[in-house]
């Protein structure tokens, strides 16, 4: 059990008013809030050792590097690998797709070839696939959806082919909620050759991750969506292949030799992170890292399971004027709910909600293609975190209530 009277201390921002009302932060999927822990160590790098890294030769740039180092260290471990050269970080789960795109993409796919994608990614986990196949002549490939939104998975034979070369898929969605058999799929995967890469920007913050255990090629994420700060976000990638790539980007820190005509790489992961990196934001989130450690993967995503049920169930009072996407088992999701209610604009009740304190996100949610799939142009959605409380959901259902009475009379 969290203890969330002392727990939600630690983020002042949730202490905010809001037109005059107690904020009631559930947009956690576009981004979390900070806890102070977090905001401090920002504040200690830039008033204490604000100095660049691996170049200098000066006690500030030392401390300054062996904390962005150990950083390093400590997202590694909590993903599960005790390969530190293996994280690369880059600006959130966007630039470590596109990375792998650009990169592997170029390096190895081909006219013929296919990518496997689902309905419900991202646009940052479809768009860059989308150009690399146009770019090499490959196929796109998609796998369907079920009804309560699931993957379909009863074709899956026939859409892992000896022509897969690489597999795309998000563990969890940020629209439906759905938490994607990626194990499965990646089993499936490699015995045909084909690489998986995973975007991660939902699951990790969310639940215990073991990149090992899944054997997946690459995973992406982010950390402002899992207490840390914008800007800084992960691409995992197994050893054996980064090597193998070429860099995304080139510059300063990520030569080994360079002479006027022509330049050697560094070693992982620094030829993969030129110029100089987001220093004070890589410290920040290995202290986001060390916060969600201590209160522990596993308490949160129960508690967010806990959460997402006590919600599912009290929505159901509204069942006859709104409808709610994704699975209703909670072994089967996570805390991101979509609904969307007949005749009324995802954008009017996000800002009725709003008027009372509460922050829901409205729209298409970067995923255009599954909001063509549910047939609908955009839909609300709440998502929650390890600090929200059932209190809450009782307050956004009251206010919800309203809305729909305000709206359809
Ligand atoms: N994938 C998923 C599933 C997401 O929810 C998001 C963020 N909404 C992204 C990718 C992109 O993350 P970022 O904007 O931090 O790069």
């Amino acid at each position: 059990m969290l203890n969330l009277e002392q727990m939600r201390k630690d983020f002042p921002i949730l202490n905010r008013k809001v037109h005059g009302k107690q904020l009631v932060y559930f947009d956690n999927g576009a981004t979390s809030q900070k806890p102070r822990q977090v905001i401090n160590e920002l504040v200690d790098y830039y008033e204490n050792y604000n100095s660049n890294i691996h170049r200098s030769v000066h006690l500030l740039g030392e401390e300054a590097t062996e904390k962005y180092e150990i950083a390093r260290s400590k997202i590694a471990s909590f993903i599960g690998t005790s390969v530190p050269e293996s994280i690369v970080f880059v600006r959130g789960t966007t630039e470590g797709i596109n990375l792998v795109a650009s990169s592997w993409g170029s390096m190895n796919i081909s006219a013929g070839d296919e990518i496997l994608l689902t309905p419900m990614e991202h646009h940052s986990n479809l768009v860059p696939w989308q150009l690399l196949a146009e770019r090499t002549g490959a196929q796109l490939k998609f796998f369907n959806l079920t009804e309560d939104g699931q993957l379909d998975l009863s074709n899956m034979d026939s859409l892992i082919s000896p022509n897969t070369k690489l597999v795309a898929l998000t563990i969890m969605s940020n629209v439906l909620g759905t938490i994607n058999p990626v194990k499965k799929i990646i089993d499936a995967a490699h015995s045909v050759g084909s690489i998986v890469v995973l975007d991660g920007a939902q699951s990790v913050p969310h639940m215990p991750t073991d990149v090992v255990d899944l054997d997946c090629d690459f995973l992406a994420f982010s950390g402002h969506k899992m207490l840390g700060p914008t800007g800084i976000g992960v691409l995992y990638g197994k050893k054996e292949i980064l090597d193998e790539m070429n860099p995304y980007m080139f510059g300063g820190e990520m030569v080994r030799q360079v002479s006027l005509e022509k330049s050697t790489w560094n070693d992982l992961p620094y030829k993969f992170e030129a110029g100089t990196p987001n220093i004070a934001d890589v410290i920040g989130l290995g202290a986001a890292v060390d916060y969600l450690l201590k209160i522990g993967l596993k308490n949160i995503h129960d508690h967010e399971i806990s959460l997402t049920s006590y919600a599912l169930t009290k929505l159901e009072e509204f069942s006859d004027r709104m409808k709610v996407f994704g699975p209703r088992d909670t072994n089967l999701r996570g805390g991101n709910i979509s609904f969307h209610c007949r005749d009324i604009h995802p954008h009017d009740l996000g800002t009725f909600l709003d008027q009372e304190g509460i922050a829901i996100r409205a729209g298409h949610h970067c995923a255009m293609p599954l909001m063509h799939c549910l047939e609908v142009p955009a839909t609300g959605r709440a998502s929650f975190y390890l600090y929200n409380t059932h209190d809450e959901i009782d307050f956004f259902i009251t206010i919800l209530g309203k809305a729909l009475n305000y709206f359809e009379k």
